[in-house]
């Protein structure tokens, strides 16, 4: 038998897959472990400071540990960023697909144990497809990850269905372009997906990782609206708000339409997004244009990323604006998100929280609380005061 642990960087999708990872190894027997033999890293690759910070971790892995797994998207970059690294690193450059069978075959099966043991029971991360088809200028997952591909929609419910059984009470479906989820054969889009997944008897909570504003549809959002698992919270990616940066970056949408597909969820729901700062085309009115979007389109939380170039893409050679210029539109745009975090939560007066981890947890719409209680209890809660870190909740 090996120890092991598993670790992830940047995104949800990087979560599940190192949890597929660790899934397969305790499948076959292997522990999890701090003083570990085998460290298993899932990377990322959506900014230089991103592959850094990859870069950095499994250094320090292959200190302590007798061999390091690298998976996930740095893992197939150009360029090998991991080169020169100690010889007990192995860089898995492999589709998604086949990393967790092929890092649990390296390691070696060395008996069969019930997986679901030590399996975390509050939140479960489903995937249902991965890759993405869209091009956008700045962007390298396409290349690191392929085009978009999905489940079968009777393997996504399974596997619902399945989390539920463990005891998870909340279930977030994850992809890179969640959009492009089809099973044509069996007639699923994701509008369907949403309310089968969300009927699953015994789920209390149903999430959506992140949406593309083109995939905001009249049918999804009667989805979200009718299933009443669906929890009122939407992540959509913004990037930019000037038309001209969109176009240059090759989003397919404009400014204009991501505002009116937001409109009818804009009262009900908690609206999250990415933005990009210091793309090349973008000089000072069109990053007043964002904030101002940022603004109108009634968002809270901002995940704000500086711009650097990837390689691979078609902007890999163009990075105009000085740094201090992207940290400063950064500071900007986070103080505005912060602002604009604080004001909605200064509505809020009551809640049903899922309580995550010690002393803190999440409303339906993704507003965060501070409270004590069991983590993985749902707690009706009232609003005390509010802090910079959420809501200070006391119970109702
Ligand atoms: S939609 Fe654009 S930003 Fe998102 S993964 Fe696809 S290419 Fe990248």
């Amino acid at each position: 038998m090996a120890t092991f642990t598993v670790d992830f960087l940047g995104c949800k999708v990087s979560h599940v897959d190192a949890h597929e990872v660790r899934e397969a190894l305790l499948r076959d027997g292997h522990r999890e472990a701090q003083d570990a033999d085998v460290a298993v890293i899932s990377t990322c690759c959506v900014t230089n400071e991103a592959v850094a910070k990859s870069r950095k971790a499994a250094a320090r892995a292959a200190r302590d540990h007798a061999r390091v797994y690298l998976t996930g998207c740095a893992a197939s970059l150009r360029g090998e960023p991991f080169s020169g690294l100690p010889e007990n690193v192995v860089v898995v450059a492999k589709r998604p697909e086949d990393t967790a069978a092929f890092v649990a075959g390296d390691v070696g099966a060395i008996g069969c144990v019930h997986a679901d043991a030590r399996l975390e029971r509050v939140r479960a991360f489903v995937k249902i497809q991965d890759g993405c088809s869209f091009s956008c200028n700045f962007c390298v997952i396409p290349l690191v990850r392929g085009g978009s591909r999905s489940r079968s929609a009777a393997a996504v419910l399974r596997e619902v269905a399945r989390r539920v059984e463990q005891g998870h009470r909340e279930v977030v479906l994850t992809g890179i372009n969640l959009g492009c989820f089809r099973d044509r054969a069996a007639g699923y889009d994701l509008p369907r997906l949403v309310r089968e997944a969300g009927a699953t008897p015994g789920l209390e909570r149903l999430r959506l990782s992140s949406i593309e504003i083109n995939h905001v549809s009249g049918a999804l959002v009667s989805a979200l609206l009718e299933t009443p698992t669906a929890a009122r919270h939407l992540h959509v990616p913004l990037q930019s708000g000037d038309d001209a940066v969109l176009r240059a970056m090759r989003r397919r949408y404009d400014v204009q339409t991501y505002l009116r597909r937001l409109a009818p969820l804009a009262d009900e729901f908690n609206l999250t997004s990415d933005v990009i700062v210091g793309f090349p085309a973008e000089d000072d009115a069109a990053f007043a244009r964002t904030l101002r979007t940022v603004e109108r389109a009634g968002l809270t939380k901002v995940h704000v990323f500086p711009y650097s170039p990837r390689p691979g893409t078609a902007t890999e050679f163009d990075d105009r604006v000085p740094p201090h210029v992207k940290k400063e539109r950064g500071a900007r745009l986070r103080a505005l998100s912060h602002e604009l975090c604080l004001a909605r939560w200064c509505t809020k007066v009551d809640d049903v929280v899922l309580i995550d981890r010690p002393g803190r947890g999440y409303g339906d719409d993704y507003t965060p609380w501070l409270l004590d209680g069991p983590v993985g209890a749902f707690v009706r809660v009232r609003a005390d005061r509010v802090t910079e870190e959420g809501i200070v909740a006391r119970a109702a």
